[in-house]
């Protein structure tokens, strides 16, 4: 229970679902600072969130009172670690809507958590001319490993396409996912465009050719509820980072049946059941995929991380996010010639908006934005066939979450006029 709330429990106005900014705001102890002179305005959410105060002291907690590796020791630092650490496997089983516990597993991130679905799922299961389907909008983490499986394979990457509003084209999905693909990975949300995609959709279609679907959850996740079986998918993979909580945590979560026929990832201690030099059976899930120590502290903080976007409700942080990014678009668009990437419509999209200006880099605004205390994201935002395929180099792109509203928005667009003023356009 987070003890700042007990004194103010009033963090959601129930009638509109809109958080309350300021008292949420100072639950996150790095945004009480001043950046070159300016109010720090965070807009680099997609990249990764800030943490609340829980948070950071569950972490401190642990490192001060009860650091222990798990489920090895049998002293009472060890078994308290231990609870902990699988009081989070838990929390997050019932985060994606009740999903059996061992079916989730603790990864680094969302990147390793899909390179353990290619290294283990896909070099067993994907032979010489199978396909592999992803699409335009890939992060690099549900790009790379698949082209690096189909080229090592001999199989055949294919794609879907973006629309020019930044939508899957699902036109000629028919044609695209056949009887010949062994699996679909796609991004729930992008985190150029924002673009939420039809992830059921698609599971319909790979459905009736037997192909499984990943879906990358790394910019979905932490924005809007996510409920396994309602999505479909065989793999989902997010990162707790991004979502309030510690890096170097993530989730893949997996049917049971599957993780069961996978072989293990990364070998070594805990995920074996016996060993002899000839000989090596595997442990039970979800240790099977849990070699090592894990990341116990940061593990375990994720759960407060959890609790805070429990408190205050999913659906309110989606409502949350799609007034700010109605306002961001309505604002964003006063600026003559600014273009914005990806779906206009706060429905279809999260709360990442991408742009670019048709006289400044992307770089530059960045800088200039930087330089008035605001923190955006400026890059390819590893995507890099994405940007190419939108013509552009680089974007800038401001992301929005809890500790975010109206005033922050305010802050980007005049200081975008300003910077036009400075650079003379
Ligand atoms: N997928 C998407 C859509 C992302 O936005 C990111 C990170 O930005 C990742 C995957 C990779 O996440 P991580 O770096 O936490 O592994």
């Amino acid at each position: 229970m987070r003890s700042d709330t007990k004194n103010n429990p009033v963090t959601v106005d129930v009638k509109t679902g809109r958080i309350d900014y300021e008292r949420i705001r100072a639950d996150f102890p790095i945004l009480d600072q001043q950046i070159h002179g300016n109010r720090l305005v965070y807009l680099d959410s997609a990249a990764t969130s800030q943490k609340p105060r829980t948070v950071i002291n569950a972490l401190l907690d642990y490192y001060r009172k009860y650091n222990a590796n798990i489920h090895r020791g049998i002293h009472a630092l060890a078994e308290e670690a231990t609870a902990a650490y699988e009081a989070t496997r838990q929390k997050v089983a019932g985060f994606l809507g009740g999903v059996a516990p061992e079916e989730v597993i603790f990864t680094s991130g969302t990147t390793e958590a899909i390179n353990l679905v290619a290294y283990s799922w896909g070099e067993k299961n994907i032979k010489e001319g199978d396909e592999i389907v992803i699409t335009e909008m890939e992060h690099h983490a549900n790009l790379v490993p698949w082209v690096i499986l189909a080229q090592k394979k001999k199989a055949v990457l294919k794609r879907i396409p973006i629309t020019i509003c930044g939508h899957l084209d699902l036109t000629h999905i028919e044609d695209i996912i056949t009887d010949r693909t062994r699996l679909v990975a796609v991004t729930h949300m992008s985190n150029v465009l924002g673009t939420i995609n039809p992830v059921f959709e698609i599971t319909q279609v790979a459905g009736r050719h037997g192909a499984l679907v990943l879906a990358d959850g790394a910019q979905a996740a932490p924005h809007m509820p996510v409920d396994i079986k309602q999505l479909n998918v065989d793999f989902y993979a997010f990162s707790a980072h991004k979502m309030l909580g510690p890096t170097g945590v993530g989730v893949l979560w997996a049917k049971k049946h599957l993780l069961e026929e996978m072989p293990p990832f990364i070998m070594g201690g805990e995920m074996i059941r016996e060993v002899s030099f000839d000989r090596i059976t595997w442990n039970d899930l979800p240790h099977k995929f849990e070699a090592g120590t894990p990341n116990i502290g940061n593990v375990i903080a994720f759960k407060a991380a959890l609790d805070y976007i429990e408190e205050l409700g999913m659906d309110n942080i989606r409502l949350h996010e799609m007034a700010i990014t109605r306002y961001a678009i309505q604002r964003l668009s006063e600026l003559e010639g600014l273009e914005i990437q990806g779906p206009l419509e706060p429905t279809q999209r999260g709360a990442a908006v991408s742009f670019t200006d048709p006289k400044i880099h992307p770089h530059d605004i960045g800088t200039f934005l930087d330089s008035k205390g605001i923190a955006i994201r400026a890059g390819h935002h590893c995507a890099q066939p994405l940007i190419r395929a939108m013509g552009k180099v680089a974007t800038a792109r401001a992301s929005f979450y809890v500790y975010n509203d109206e005033k922050d928005v305010d802050a980007l667009v005049e200081a975008l006029i300003e910077m036009r003023r400075y650079f003379g356009v």
